[in-house]
């Protein structure tokens, strides 16, 4: 096996783009400065972040002060569904359900359950086996109780594109305000907040090319005007809504990212999504019994969820030690459970156990594509081989 390292988990993180590295370094080194601060350089150090808050409303067909950023989309779903939900209680709004997706990303999940402790009702709307939600079903879980709708623009294991402006019509169709964790979504599919008809969306700056620790959220009209309450206290930060001294730097880093992703996009998913569909065809060729899941045809450009019948996961990433891969989310990897989001679209523990996710990106090229299908195939017809082996002397 070559010792080139091969990364094919761009689901889980992305490198830095060069550009914003170039950028974000030379930065560092001039502009320390408080961009709270009233003096010549903490001024310049805002408007710095006020400039690159225009370039990503850009980017996303907003307006800038409608951005909030935040250290992440952890974050950004946080202050979304606990915000919303806070300002709804303390304004006495009689609405009191929150309806989200299975599949939806732990950061949206837990905050949702957790304001069930608060007397908040959680409902689960249907989707079909590849994750996207049913829209001749969705009507059903609303009422006119429905604060908030959960529903993500694509999904981190599967890839599933999920249907926003249909799914967001008929929420608000009930009243309901609609916020879309987007961070596998944003620079690698069209996000355009104005077409989606969305109210709330989270961003995260990793998942595109961009530093860690930073992100944002969006909420439509801006914090001044949207019914949401700050989750931290102790300074007027982000319009109020999100006190802290300001990440410049990283702030340039993800805006400059997220720009920049979505200029090359038709041209880069193309050569992804077609890196990908090579893979599962030459690896549909090579080994027996395995399939793919998601929405097939509306999916992530490098999202592929393979599951082989009767190989752990595990077992055969643990035979590609020259492969960086996902048995599921990183956010699951080596936990002891299944993934929650494998086990939303229908498939059996075993099938979960059975399942890895490859993802390709911008520095994926053709031949690290056709390493994968070799190195994968080779260790499953070893497992099988070694699964066949052990059974045959186990009957005797
Ligand atoms: N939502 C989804 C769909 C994700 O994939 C992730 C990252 N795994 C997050 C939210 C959390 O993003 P961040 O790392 O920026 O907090």
């Amino acid at each position: 096996m070559s010792e080139e390292r091969i990364y094919l988990d761009y689901c889980a993180s992305t490198p830095c783009d060069s550009l914003v590295i170039d950028r974000m370094i030379r930065l560092l080194k001039v502009e320390y400065a408080n961009p709270s601060s009233s003096h010549k350089s903490g001024r310049r150090a805002h408007e710095i972040i006020e400039q690159h808050r225009r370039m990503l409303a850009i980017a996303i067909n907003a307006l800038p002060e409608e951005i909030v950023f935040t250290s992440g989309a952890t974050e950004s779903n946080n202050l979304a569904i606990q915000g919303v939900a806070t300002a709804a209680e303390q304004s006495g709004n009689p609405r009191k359900r929150i309806v989200t997706i299975g599949t939806e990303h732990p950061s949206v999940l837990e905050p949702c359950k957790k304001l069930t402790e608060k007397g908040f009702k959680l409902s689960v709307a249907p989707i079909d086996s590849s994750g996207t939600v049913i829209l001749s079903q969705l009507s059903q879980v609303f009422g006119d109780d429905t604060l908030l709708f959960c529903i993500q623009a694509a999904n981190n294991e599967i890839g599933t594109i999920q249907p926003l402006t249909s799914a967001a019509e008929i929420a608000h169709k009930h009243g309901a305000l609609v916020h879309s964790d987007a961070s596998q979504a944003v620079g690698k599919t069209s996000f355009d907040v104005e077409t989606l008809n969305i109210d709330l969306a989270s961003i995260s700056s990793h998942k595109c090319y961009g530093p860690k620790g930073v992100g944002a959220l969006w909420l439509r009209g801006g914090p001044a005007k949207f019914p949401i309450s700050p989750m931290f206290f102790g300074g007027g930060h982000e319009m109020g809504i999100r006190p802290g001294t300001s990440n410049t730097i990283g702030i340039v880093g993800f805006c400059i990212a997220i720009q920049n992703a979505v200029n090359r996009m038709l041209s880069e998913s193309a050569r992804i999504s077609n890196l990908r569909d090579t893979f599962e065809s030459q690896l549909k060729d090579s080994i027996t019994s395995v399939r793919f899941n998601g929405a097939l045809n509306s999916r992530l450009p490098g999202v592929s969820s393979i599951t082989i019948e009767d190989i752990e996961a595990d077992a055969l990433i643990s035979r590609l030690p020259n492969f960086d891969l996902s048995a599921a989310s990183a956010c699951h990897s080596g936990a002891p459970e299944p993934s929650h989001v494998l086990r939303a679209i229908g498939l059996s523990e075993d099938t979960a156990y059975s399942t890895l996710r490859v993802s390709f990106g911008r520095e994926t090229t053709n031949q690290q594509v056709e390493s994968a299908v070799q190195h994968i195939a080779d260790s499953v017809r070893e497992l099988r081989r070694f699964l066949a082996y052990n059974k045959t002397n186990s009957d005797c």
